[in-house]
């Protein structure tokens, strides 16, 4: 899995650094997403999935 980050669509909300902490993580700055991990392990996918599908910018994605 690799995960992939619009950080156009990003709005700062931060379920993703919630629901995965160990892959998305804020910018100190302004909010935004930082992808900490681009291809996390299988132990972390169901964390991300959840992330990708509680964004409310729709900015994340996985590609298989
Ligand atoms: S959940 Fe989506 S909008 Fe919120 S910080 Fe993460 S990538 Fe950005």
């Amino acid at each position: 899995m690799k995960v992939v980050a619009d950080f156009e669509k990003c709005c700062a909300a931060g379920q993703c650094a919630v629901l995965a902490p160990d892959v998305f993580d804020q910018d100190e700055a302004d909010g935004g997403v930082v992808v900490l991990d681009p291809e996390p392990p299988a132990s972390l996918h169901d964390a991300v999935l959840q992330a990708v599908a509680a964004c409310p910018g729709s900015a994340l994605r996985v590609m298989r």
